[in-house]
């Protein structure tokens, strides 16, 4: 299976993307985590991404493509992958889809894991902080909120008209959510092409 998550900061779709990765037999793949590892190892990607992860604003589409593509490949060759962070605009779904459809790595499901604003702010503020990224303090957080409506949620409708988006809501305690995601992805994995 090869599964797309989509979710906005604080809707635990990291969280959501281990567990379904390990029901399925599938490789997880973050494009956040992979970026804070650049950083970390002060690679080229990672000194070129570092400022516009700190300021919770997208990094240029051609770093993330780089580093994603051969992880997606090898994933797809294995049984598929669980993505989550990418893609994040419609311009980035645009590019991949030219590159994965000949590499039979096209995304078959896109999951959205619906979290409200209100739910979001709420959960901010009850943790503070979270795993101690740097990007996660309040400002920060709010501005990711504010670039994840702007810029992501038009990749609802995108794979909406495609007929491979499935809704899943995330504002309840994080098993239940799991729980509802796996059958859900269950449900259609007989038919998946
Ligand atoms: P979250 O979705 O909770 O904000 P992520 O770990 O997915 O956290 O992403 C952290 C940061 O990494 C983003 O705020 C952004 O700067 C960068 N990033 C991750 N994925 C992408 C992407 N597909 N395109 C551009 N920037 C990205």
């Amino acid at each position: 299976m090869r599964l797309l998550l989509i979710g906005p900061p604080g809707s635990g779709k990291g969280t959501q993307a281990i567990v379904i990765a390990k029901h399925f037999g599938i490789r997880h793949i973050s494009s956040g985590e992979l970026l804070r590892q650049h950083i970390t190892d002060q690679t080229a990607v990672g000194r070129a991404a570092a400022e516009y992860v700190a300021r919770g604003d997208l990094v240029p589409d051609g770093l993330v493509m780089d580093i994603l593509r051969k992880p997606v490949e090898a994933a797809s060759k294995e049984g598929g992958y669980v993505l989550d962070g990418f893609p994040r605009t419609v311009g980035q779904a645009e590019s991949a889809y030219l590159i994965a459809k000949d590499l039979g790595a096209r995304v078959q499901v896109a999951l959205y894991l619906d979290v409200p604003h209100d739910e979001l702010l709420a959960r901010m503020m009850r943790r503070g902080h979270t795993d101690g990224r740097s990007d996660d303090k309040e400002d920060v957080m709010h501005h990711r909120i504010e670039v994840f409506e702007e810029l992501t949620t038009p990749l609802l409708d995108y794979y909406a008209r495609r007929e491979i988006l499935v809704r899943v809501d995330g504002a309840r305690p994080v098993e239940e959510v799991s729980a509802a995601a796996i059958a859900e992805l269950e449900k259609i994995r007989p038919t998946l092409t």
